[in-house]
Order: C-alpha cells, then structure tokens, then sequence
C-alpha cells in the first residue's frame, strides 16, 4: 500500500468512526492557530508525542491525552493518536517499547493533516 492509499483508508476508517468523528476544532481553536500558526502546531504535537506518547511505558495509557485545551489534543482524539492502545488498533504499531523517530513523525503528520483540513473549512 502507498503512503497516500494508506491515509485514505485511514481517514476513510475515522470518518466512519462515530466516536472519532465527533471530534472537532471549535473557533477558539481556529483563533489559536492564526495567532500561533501551523508550524509552532507542528512543534506542540511534536513536543506531546515525544512526551505523553513515545515512552516505552506510559503510565495511565489512554488517560495522557486531555478532551480539551489544545488543537492538537483534539486532533488527538479524532486521529486514534491519543495512547498505545488507539495507535495500536487504528495505526498498527506495537505498545511496550519506545516510539521511533520516524513512527513519532508519522503520528505528527497523521494529527497535522487532520488540523488542515478543519482549519480550511473555516475559511
Ligand atoms: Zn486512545
């Protein structure tokens, strides 16, 4: 499967997800991109995944990712990034052992592409 057939089934998979589809960004959110701008979001989700979700061993999985407060908690949500446990089901990758670099990138990308497309339906 291609990177690009890989997100279509993914988001495809999200958008059937009653529980991830209700996740949305709300204008306090939207106020808060254009004032920090998408590559400052960028760096938030880095910085979350590196803290809260690569960890070998998080305590509390599936409790570390607050519903409310940052866009990317929500897109957190939305995207099964928010614990071991949802990455495992939704992206595939093992709990119990650290997070590479490269599956924390794809998480990030997975959370960024999520937050461009509700930020363009408030243009
Ligand atoms: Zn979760």
């Amino acid at each position: 499967m291609t990177k690009d057939e890989w997100y279509k089934q993914l988001f495809e998979g999200l958008g059937n997800s009653k529980f991830r589809s209700g996740f949305h960004l709300k204008q306090k959110d939207i106020d808060y991109i254009n004032e920090k701008g998408l590559d400052t979001i960028r760096r938030h989700a880095e910085d979350f995944i590196a803290k809260r979700i690569a960890p070998a061993k998080v305590l509390n999985d599936g409790k570390q990712t607050p519903m409310r407060g940052h866009p990317v908690f929500i897109a957190q949500h939305a995207t099964a990034t928010c614990c071991r446990e949802c990455i495992r089901k939704w992206h595939k990758i093992r709990p119990g052992r650290e997070l590479s670099k490269i599956q924390q990138e794809y998480l990030v990308d997975v959370i960024m592409v999520w937050i461009k497309r509700e930020f363009d339906r408030y243009k």
